[in-house]
């Protein structure tokens, strides 16, 4: 049986990134017993992962703030289970199931990248953008490689700034959404000074990479691994050879532990009052679950979750002006990304949509519904718990997403038999069901 620990909070905070460390630090400041868990080996998030050894990053800038806050940080643990009732979370780590009480929980689990299943997309070195940066992160070499970046959305250019600066040549940056959808983006820029700076870096650190708008991909080929790709643009078909696709169409807001705890969603984004509350009483969300807006945006929710998850008022109407704004440019994130509908043509027949479990396009279209398709197919019962299958398949079909069951991710069976606190119903599901 796996060793149970136990911790108790006033604020539990659930991510590590930039929504999550600035929730932490927010409720620290103010009196709170603050304790937050991130499943990565250390904090910063998507933005700033692999940072914290560095010693002036933002990532060991953060630690150090709630190090000096007295925050206890819990990484390489992952929240698989709840008994919201009795508020209480149950994380899994290497060793432990760790038994977290708290009096508030503030959500802060960020976003995911969006893939898009067309024919190759399953060959070794065809990635997900953040992916390919994440394993460059991680010392994956990179220096001399020919990578093309595909598919829509800004954390397309971040990566291949990221990319370019590691040595790779970056061959193209293929964005499927419009010249005309991003001239009015970047337009609006104007009234977010700080956004229009970052943009201007980008631009420079970018400076020489073709930039196609219109442009996708819709085959991938090579034997063993990727060779070649063929990008559609403007209507025209071009092949280009290349070591690696970094290829992403925006990202999906990580709402499935706010869903498994009741959280009501609007629109595919947990809802949220004027002070991050969810519609459960006593649970907050900050960041990219409540909807895709970038590190400004994450940053100052986490700040309003955090001082109204600890009972404070302090700086929320300041706070909250800031957010308003902030919100504005999230809304032209979501218009300029929005994605056209040709994609939904990528896949054929043969397509693989599901590669935990090898289920492809034509065994999923003979379904009505997420439920339908996964009750036949398995679709969606792999390791990855339909993380990327689910948000493909209801762009492709318009599928609405089931609800979520525990254990949010596959868990060591010993670990659930730890959880004393799990409902005889719930018991029966877990042990009954095929995940
Ligand atoms: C793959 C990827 C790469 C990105 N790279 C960049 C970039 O280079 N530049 C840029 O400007 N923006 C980047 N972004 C966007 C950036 O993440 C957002 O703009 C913003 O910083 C999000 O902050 P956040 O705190 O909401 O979420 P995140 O930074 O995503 O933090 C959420 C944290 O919660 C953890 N978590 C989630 N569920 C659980 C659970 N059940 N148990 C324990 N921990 C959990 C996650 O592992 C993660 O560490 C990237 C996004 C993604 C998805």
């Amino acid at each position: 049986m796996a060793e149970t620990m136990r911790r108790n909070f006033d604020v539990l905070v659930v991510g590590a990134g930039p929504a999550g460390l600035a929730a932490a630090t927010s409720a620290a400041r103010v009196g709170a017993k603050v304790g937050v868990v991130d499943d990565n080996p250390a904090v910063g998030g998507q933005i700033w992962r692999g940072e914290v050894s560095k010693a002036t990053s933002d990532a060991s800038n953060w630690a150090a703030k709630l190090h000096s806050l007295g925050v206890e940080v819990i990484c390489g643990a992952q929240i698989v289970h709840h008994d919201i009732a009795s508020r209480v979370l149950f994380a899994e780590t290497r060793f432990a199931l760790l038994e977290i009480r708290f009096s508030k929980l503030i959500l802060a689990t960020g976003a995911r990248e969006r893939l898009l299943p067309f024919p190759g997309w399953t060959l070794p070195n065809v990635m997900a953008a953040g992916g390919l940066q994440a394993m460059v992160k991680s010392g994956l070499p990179i220096s001399g490689k020919r990578v093309v970046v595909a598919g829509s959305g800004p954390l397309l250019l971040a990566v291949a700034a990221y990319l370019r600066a590691h040595g790779a040549k970056v061959l193209a940056i293929c964005e499927q959404a419009s010249w005309n959808s991003l001239a009015s983006f970047a337009s609006g820029l104007l009234s977010h000074p700080g956004k229009l700076r970052q943009a201007l870096i980008l631009q420079r650190q970018l400076l020489g990479i073709p930039f196609w708008t219109n442009s996708w991909p819709v085959r991938a080929l090579g034997r063993e691994a990727l060779e070649r790709i063929i990008i559609s643009r403007n209507g025209t078909q071009r092949e280009i050879s290349c070591d690696y696709l970094a290829c992403g169409f925006h990202l999906v807001p990580n709402v499935e532990l706010a869903s498994l705890l009741g959280c009501a969603l609007e629109g595919g984004c947990v809802r949220v009052d004027d002070a991050q509350q969810t519609s459960v009483a006593g649970v907050f969300c900050a960041g990219e679950p409540t909807g895709i807006g970038g590190l400004e945006l994450a940053l100052i929710e986490g700040q309003i979750a955090g001082i109204a998850a600890a009972g404070k008022s302090e700086r929320l109407r300041e706070l909250r002006g800031r957010r308003r704004k902030a919100q504005q440019f999230a809304r032209r994130l979501e218009k300029a990304f929005k994605l056209r509908p040709e994609l939904k043509t990528l896949p054929d027949s043969g397509t693989i949509v599901c590669r935990c479990e090898d289920v492809t396009h034509a065994r999923l279209a003979r379904h009505s519904s997420w439920r339908d398709a996964k009750n036949q197919t398995r679709c969606g019962m792999g390791p990855c718990q339909g993380r990327i299958c689910g948000p493909a398949t209801q762009f492709l079909f318009d599928w609405d997403p089931g609800s979520v069951r525990p254990p949010l991710f596959p868990t060591r069976v010993e670990s659930l038999a730890s959880v004393s606190y799990i409902a005889p119903a719930e018991h029966s599901q877990l042990t009954g069901e095929r995940q």
